[in-house]
């Protein structure tokens, strides 16, 4: 089958992703290592001793190639290892979407994490979620995945409008104001003391 029609976006496609490690077949996984996340987590010396023993992959997802119009849908993989620096469990980069006004699903498939939602007027919320859950973004947060289980990889699939465009650039600078600790065996939510208002 030639890739045109594979990927027919004008007629409908179908994409054959693995239920368990998210891969299909002709359309390529990106790889986010530890050495990509550098100055986002909280313990720095946490993260520099991370690091010399390794550069894991943290998480993997995919960036189909749909028409980015306001008609198209975006959608594809996600899959976050489990992991900690220091206490703080391993997340996403996290975005904001450039059209602040487009929002976003995320279909939790495995595993046991949360969404990390922040918006510019300094509301924030977390949203739990497990196998089954469908949890919904709103416009104007931005949002970063975060895996809580200290054994199984946290896989979503996610949709969004496909013209959203994503600004990474916000969240590095400045960080989300609220981190992801284990304290006990149990989550905890605390203020990143990186983090800017
Ligand atoms: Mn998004």
């Amino acid at each position: 089958m030639e890739t045109r029609e594979k990927f027919d976006w004008e007629r409908g496609c179908v994409i054959p992703f693995d239920l368990f490690t998210g891969k299909a077949d002709g359309i390529p996984m990106i790889q986010r290592r530890l050495s990509d996340l550098a100055g986002m987590f909280s313990d720095e010396a946490a993260y520099e001793k991370a690091l010399e023993a390794g550069d894991p992959v943290v998480y993997e997802y995919h960036a189909i190639e749909i028409p980015p119009t306001d008609g198209d849908l975006s959608f594809g993989y996600s899959v976050l290892y489990p992991g900690k620096v220091g206490k703080e469990y391993w997340f996403t980069k996290g975005h904001y979407h450039e059209k602040l006004y487009t929002a976003e699903v995320y279909h939790c498939l495995k595993g046991h994490g949360m969404l990390l939602l922040e918006d510019r007027r300094g509301d924030w919320k977390t949203l739990e979620m497990k196998a089954g859950d469908i949890g919904y973004v709103p416009k104007g947060y931005a949002h970063r995945s975060v895996n809580i289980s200290d054994s199984e990889p946290f896989v979503t699939v996610f949709a969004y409008r496909a013209d959203a465009g994503h600004d990474y650039g916000t969240i590095k600078t400045k960080g989300f104001r609220k981190i992801l600790l284990e304290e006990s065996g149990q989550p905890m939510i605390a203020d990143n003391p990186k983090g800017m208002s």
